[in-house]
């Protein structure tokens, strides 16, 4: 499991963030409402963004 992925290829960026509510295709925003830097996103939206997709392969 690669443990750095493209930036700006996020995947997880296809859902939203369930951790700072930015809408699908939108980078994360910290508390600040400033854009995470490298276009990373918070590891909770990669981890919603995984079991979704775990879950349609799954079907
Ligand atoms: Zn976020």
């Amino acid at each position: 499991m690669a443990r750095r992925e493209p930036t700006v290829h996020n995947r997880a960026l296809m859902i939203a963030c369930p951790h700072c509510e930015s809408v699908s295709g939108a980078l994360c925003y910290d508390k600040r409402g400033r854009r995470l830097p490298d276009g990373r996103v918070h590891q909770r939206r990669t981890a919603a963004y995984n079991r979704r997709t775990t879950e349609a392969k799954t079907r």
